[in-house]
């Protein structure tokens, strides 16, 4: 009788939420995937995109050897020891001859790995790098730089609380196909159902998560700031304001009121193409509410006014008082912070000065720092996890710039776009073959983490990234054997003695050596990561537990982890080895918000300057294209698609070559049937899809699906590409003025009718 796998534990890769799954292994294939009850935020939740990650696993084009091109661009399989050895020489005779800062990193992570970027932190101290960049500098980073002038830092990044929230605002944002909070679906139709809670959307689109409104604001194309600076305005005038909040928490709201007093509401909400009475009645909603969470994301982040918009967004929910409190937005705890990185390199990026936000360099930028003959540029990158030739704006100009570095070494497991143009590529286990988690730990007032134990062992030829840099950093000579002996000989005692002795030698072999201190995450994995039994790979999580139980140490307690000081930090450490299904790390009262503001004063400092100013040019609305009369959204989620991390076109059931979306009204001018092909031309590109008529758009809005124009084996072998690359579209100049975000939902465009060959 043929018997039942047994189930394992892992999570979903991708998206930020990485719900928990329960997963059958059989012959290398993941059989039977279904939602972990176990997960403490999941709770056996999933959408129907978890239920295909075996095409992620065994899709064709997965790397298992080490890879390096010969003079003619083609590659060759060498050994790990010729790998690490010639990629360690390449790269230190670059820092060598230029310094440290010609090296770039991009990536370090997905959706479901991020322990890889922490490993590769080592690798870039080992080589003195200090600029990255990563997706984060395509869409978060302006919100990041507006929580930094509010709350004093970029790392004061709030949550939205949708389950205690009487109004529900989600702007720019489709939480039924990009999720964002916890078992997002199930939440949005609880709002939906209840008569007492409301659910706002501000959007172009009429999305999923707007059919469920209450109201929704469905402005034209890129005129958000329009409509929510109405809002702000409505606010002011009709002096729906928490007047108490604002004198108790906040500094210079008068500046804000001055800066909105001028606002003709009914003008801007015309431009926005919305109904006044509408958006007034959305306002006095929030303004009446007992609170008030809200979301923001791509719609607004890549598109016209981009950090303006995070920055009204949020001004709307705190002049309301809507901070600090349940049900509204809050400051969250941090195991490790994603919007918080230094880098080292506040002055700017080294040849164009672009702003560095959470030590990022906007991803725009990047193709200005290579090709130019300043003699600051970069010369060489590291690209980890990371498909920078698909996914960042204008690939052709992206792929000239990686086609002029003098060295491109790219870690991934698959032969990705960015991976063709690399002189080495090494090839990573996936994430079902390693220790992996996210630090996607965003959530309020549970916050929870999941360590993921591996469900298969590695691929023969592949390594985990751990064992990859540290392979790395001992080729570049970060350390010797006699640094590390009294590491190991402290590790030897953990087991009668705990890592008491441990964290002494560690302290004392940093002071010794403060060099070292950079080079932790390796160092961690190869002492005390043979004491952590199969899950060396976690090592590297000692240091971010020790400190988060530093930082938060209450609210570490209030999640039942038991101690004190680094007693604390173990117990933590040991919690999240033992929970496979993850685990909540720490549990907030509100008023914990107060005590993570970081200006100070401790007060939100509602004025920030470069934004008020910006404001104030929105009266000049801007002159439209006639060449480009349509506005196409490059990259909508939906349904079928899921980023690049399914190569394997096969995983999509519908839409297999990614439809052109159009209104029905644009359809019949251009004469266009379902199905029909369209030629969409941008300042940058031109290409062809099938189309799909929809009325959820308006006239003069068209969108193209994200994570498509990856190529992929076909069944002869050869490398077939399914539908249209976004970026081969966009233009890199097209970006936000103060944080480089890109504008990709916002891509001047025309349609027409391609004739049936
Ligand atoms: S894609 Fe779906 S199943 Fe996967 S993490 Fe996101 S919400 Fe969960």
């Amino acid at each position: 009788m043929a018997t039942t796998p047994d189930l394992k534990p892992t999570a979903c890769i991708l998206c930020s939420q990485n719900c928990g799954l329960q997963v059958a292994v059989e012959d290398g294939h993941l059989t039977r995937i279904r939602g972990d009850r176990a997960h403490p935020v999941s709770r056996g939740y999933t959408c129907e995109k978890a239920r295909r990650l075996d095409h992620y696993q065994n899709a064709a084009g997965r790397l298992d050897t080490p890879l390096r091109r010969r003079p003619d661009g083609s590659f060759e399989a060498i050994d790990w020891d010729t790998a690490i050895g010639e990629v360690a020489a390449r790269l230190g005779a670059v820092r060598d001859a230029h310094g440290g800062a010609s090296i770039f990193y991009f990536g370090g992570g997905g959706q479901g790995n991020h322990l890889g970027g922490g490993y590769g932190r080592a690798t870039r101290a080992a080589l003195g790098m200090k600029y990255a960049s990563n997706a984060l500098a395509q869409e978060k980073t302006g919100e990041f730089w507006v929580d930094g002038q509010l709350f004093g830092r970029p790392r004061c990044h709030t949550a939205p609380d949708f389950e205690h929230a009487e109004v529900a605002v989600f702007v720019g944002k489709n939480p039924w196909q990009s999720h964002g909070f916890p078992r997002a679906r199930v939440t949005l139709k609880a709002i939906a159902a209840d008569p007492a809670r409301t659910l706002i959307v501000i959007d172009p689109r009429r999305t999923e998560t707007a059919e469920l409104a209450d109201i929704h604001l469905q402005v034209r194309p890129g005129t958000d700031a329009y409509v929510l600076a109405a809002m702000l305005a409505v606010l002011v005038e009709e002096d729906l304001f928490d007047d108490g909040f604002i004198e108790e928490h906040t500094t210079d709201f008068g500046t804000v009121q001055a800066a909105v007093e001028h606002i003709d509401v009914a003008e801007y909400c015309a431009r926005a193409g919305v109904s006044e009475v509408l958006v007034r009645a959305a306002t006095r909603r929030i303004a009446a509410a007992e609170s008030v969470s809200m979301l923001e994301d791509l719609g607004i982040q890549q598109a016209p006014h981009s950090t303006l918009n995070s920055y009204i967004e949020k001004l709307v929910y705190l002049v309301t008082g809507n901070f600090g409190v349940r049900g509204g937005m809050n400051i969250h705890s941090r195991f490790v912070s994603l919007g918080g990185g230094g880098g080292g390199a506040s002055a700017g990026s080294p040849v164009g000065g672009h702003r560095i936000i959470s030590g990022l360099i906007p991803c725009n930028a990047i193709p200005d720092e290579i090709l130019t003959d300043h003699p600051r540029r970069f010369r060489a990158m590291i690209v980890e996890s990371g498909n920078p030739a698909h996914s960042l704006a204008d690939s052709p100009r992206m792929r000239e710039a990686l086609r002029a570095l003098e060295c491109l070494v790219v870690i991934d497991i698959a032969m990705t776009e960015t991976a063709r143009l690399a002189d080495y590529v090494l090839p990573a286990a996936s994430q079902f073959e390693k220790w992996e988690m996210t630090f996607f730990n965003l959530e309020f007032p549970h916050n929870a983490l999941h360590l993921r134990a591996p469900l298969l062992p590695p691929r023969p030829g592949t390594l985990p990234e751990a064992e990859i840099h540290r392979r790395l950093v001992r080729a570049l000579g970060g350390y010797t054997d006699a640094d590390l002996a009294p590491l190991h000989a402290a590790a030897a005692l953990i087991p009668e003695q705990g890592r008491g002795a441990f964290a002494m030698a560690f302290m004392g072999t940093v002071a010794m050596r403060p060099a070292l201190m950079a080079l932790a995450p390796v160092i961690l994995y190869e002492t005390l990561g043979p004491t952590l039994g199969d899950a060396a790979e976690a090592a590297l999580l000692w240091g971010a537990a020790q400190s988060c139980a530093m930082s938060f140490p209450d609210a570490v307690k209030r999640a039942g982890i038991a101690g004190d000081g680094p007693a604390l930090g173990d117990a933590l450490f040991d919690a999240l080895l033992a929970n496979r299904s993850g685990m909540v790390f720490s549990v907030d009262d509100y008023d914990a918000t107060w005590q993570r503001v970081e200006t100070p004063d401790g007060r939100v400092r509602l004025a920030v300057p470069e934004l008020l100013a910006e404001l104030a040019t929105l009266a000049l609305a801007p002159a439209r294209d006639p060449d480009y009369p349509f506005v196409l959204a490059a990259g909508e989620r939906r349904s079928g698609t899921a980023n690049t991390i399914y190569r394997d076109p096969a995983w999509r059931k519908h839409d297999a070559a990614g439809a052109l979306r159009i209104s029905p009204q644009d359809a019949a001018a251009l004469g266009l049937v379902e199905g029909a092909t369209a030629r969409i031309t941008t300042r940058r590109g031109s290409a062809v899809a099938p189309v799909e008529i929809t009325d959820t758009l308006q006239p003069g809005h068209v969108t193209l699906p994200n994570g498509l124009g990856l190529d992929h084996p076909g069944a002869d072998g050869r490398r077939v590409v399914h539908g249209v690359a976004p970026n081969e579209l966009t233009s890199s100049g097209d970006r936000d003025w103060l944080a480089g975000t890109p504008h990709h939902k916002h891509v001047p465009a025309r349609v027409e009718a391609v004739a049936p060959a």
